[in-house]
């Protein structure tokens, strides 16, 4: 049996934390539960897998030398690939991918169809997405039994269930997304079904909005509910006051959050495949029925060099990635049939970003300041450019992604490309873990906080570099550490010099405002959807939240997910803890 502790130098820089997480959920396990492997056999393990596809387009490829830039990329933390990539890549299961959408049709046999393809998804580590919107509503007819349907809602339960059971057993929590569209009769049930914090547990939940319910809202006028089974109009709503319950619910507690689904269809690089209607369970990654998505991100702490951002790097770890992400397209297991045919037809990818929090620390400058949004947009513009070049390249040797033809691509007269999509901003929630960076796009939630991992441990955590500041400045203490995690930020503490405080700004330091425009800045160049949360004060009004929604309407994102402080019974993260 393989040694189970990794040396400090056997990866430098893997914290406590990584290896706590790593040897979990990550490791390879015998039947007995002993640990297997060391995380640097998991890496050689992914690193080798996934470089074993260069084969099926060069048989002569060295693949070899290509396993060694992998494990060179992710032990050195400067990309890692999503969750699944990492626990299965090499192994039996050899399923990769984070995101699935699945259709829901209006039958038992597509309803029970769909649970079970969760089941196998959510059992590999996979997070699944649906719209229940082609469910006919509560009440409405049943032919076949002369009896009447149960609705949305009620089968929602089911997949919850379901989740609920495969949980126990399975590598990860299980994640859903369930969408209804606001003009399906029972959207007002929808909004209000997370109400008690009891019910659907393992789901996030968003409203699908259209323009017509948008403009709608800004005339004061009624709109039109469908009923999904014969696409009649069946009743009217005023949009102003189903908007003023979505956003009352969201500062209640954070649900339901809202997606702009004919935005997502605007940049439906396949519209002739299929419509969007649904998202993964974070948010960030709109697809198809059927669809499936593997995502990386790039850890922007680590491309900074001489105080300023290391544009050389950045480009070869781009390509690098999006090499490696393709390569997941080709090694991977799917599933269902379905999805593998749908998966390899798009070749959708999702290259983000982790770390960018700590790249603004580490260049000086405060995350809500107009320096960051325009760095923002720069970083992302670049990557999205050097991701859409490489994927170019690579489809002169293996070949457009199938479904070309028909594609916006074609439409705009472009030559080839690989990948459907390359570029989407995940919320790294493990996987910034493993690398010790800050989380996606998100400001530091706090320099330092008691973070409680994998349901059960409960850690203090200073942020690493806060912490090398503070030695090297010379007020670092134990006592101050856990002063700032009770006392949640550091902007009014004197012992803490000025110059610091500004730059270590926090989720709770900066205005919901702040939060959009970052999401905004980042969205403008990325393909799929950026995951942010919109953090808002425990004091913030109902109008507040109101705003902010509005505000990412005009800005351009596709979506808004919004937390106010000590809004729900259960929190990942906390600070401020009362003494
Ligand atoms: P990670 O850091 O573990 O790679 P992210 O936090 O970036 O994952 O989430 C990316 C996507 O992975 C989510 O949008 C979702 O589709 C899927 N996912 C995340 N957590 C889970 C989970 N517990 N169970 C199933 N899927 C998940």
């Amino acid at each position: 049996m393989a040694e189970t502790m990794t040396k400090a130098t056997d990866i430098p820089g893997l914290s406590k934390n990584a290896v706590t997480v790593l040897e979990k959920r990550y490791l390879k396990r015998d039947t007995g539960g002993n640990v297997l492997e060391t995380p640097v056999d998991m890496f050689q393990r992914v690193a080798r897998s996934i470089a074993e596809a260069d084969k099926n387009f060069d048989k002569k490829a060295d693949v070899k030398a290509l396993a060694a830039q992998f494990y060179e990329l992710m032990t050195s933390f400067e990309f890692l690939p999503n969750s699944p990539t990492l626990m299965n890549a090499g192994r039996e299961l050899g399923q990769l991918s984070a995101c699935f959408v699945l259709p829901v049709g209006d039958s038992m046999e597509d309803i029970f169809d769909a649970v079970k393809y969760t089941a196998l998804i959510h059992k590999s580590g996979g997070g699944t997405g649906f719209s229940f919107s082609r469910l006919r509503p509560a009440h409405d007819v049943v032919r076949s039994t002369s009896g009447i349907s149960s609705g949305p809602i009620s089968f929602m339960r089911v997949f919850d269930a379901a989740t609920e059971t495969i949980k126990q057993g399975g590598t990860r929590r299980g994640a859903n997304m369930g969408i209804l569209r606001v003009d399906h009769p029972d959207i007002m049930d929808f909004i209000m079904c997370k109400d008690d914090q009891k019910h659907l547990n393992n789901f996030n939940i968003s409203v699908g909005l259209t323009e017509a319910f948008m403009e709608a809202v800004e005339r004061d006028a009624d709109y039109d509910l469908i009923n999904p089974r014969d696409g009649k109009p069946c009743g009217t709503l005023n949009a102003r006051k189903v908007f003023s319950r979505i956003v009352k619910q969201a500062w209640k507690n954070g649900e339901p959050g809202i997606i702009f689904l004919d935005r997502l269809n605007k940049d439906n690089p396949t519209p002739h495949v299929g419509v969007i209607e649904s998202t993964n369970p974070c948010g960030e990654q709109p697809l198809l029925p059927y669809e499936s998505c593997n995502l990386g991100s790039i850890n922007l702490g680590k491309m900074v060099k001489n105080g300023d951002v290391n544009w050389d790097r950045l480009r070869d770890v781009v390509r690098l990635a999006v090499h490696f992400l393709d390569n997941v397209i080709e090694v991977n297991n799917y599933p269902l049939p379905q999805i593998s045919e749908m998966t390899r037809a798009n070749r959708k990818i999702g290259l983000g970003v982790m770390g960018w929090a700590d790249m603004l620390i580490l260049l000086g400058i405060p995350y809500n300041s107009p320096q960051a949004i325009s760095l923002g947009e720069k970083v992302m513009r670049f990557i999205n450019d050097e991701g859409h070049v490489y994927s170019r390249e690579l489809a002169a040797v293996r070949g457009s992604f199938p479904n070309f033809a028909g594609s916006i691509y074609d439409r705009a007269s472009e030559g080839p490309i690989r990948n459907a999509t390359v570029t989407t901003i995940a919320p790294t929630g493990t996987i910034s873990i493993i690398a010790n960076a800050s989380s996606g796009v998100e400001p530091l939630f706090a320099v330092s906080f008691i973070r409680q991992v994998l349901d059960k441990n409960i850690l203090v955590e200073v942020n690493p570099i806060f912490e090398e500041v503070a030695r090297q400045r010379g007020f670092y203490s134990e006592e101050l550490m856990q002063k700032i995690a009770r006392h949640g930020t550091i902007h009014d503490l004197p012992e803490i010099p000025e110059d610091i405080r500004k730059i270590f700004v926090t989720a709770h330091d900066i205005t919901p405002e702040d939060h959009i425009e970052m999401q905004a800045a980042f969205q403008k160049y990325t393909d799929n959807a950026v995951s942010k949360t919109v953090n808002f004060p425990n004091s913030a009004a109902i109008e507040d939240v109101e705003k902010v929604y509005r505000l990412a309407y005009k800005s351009g994102c596709k979506g808004v997910t919004i937390y106010r402080d000590g809004s729900r019974d259960e929190q990942v993260l906390s600070t401020g803890v009362k003494e």
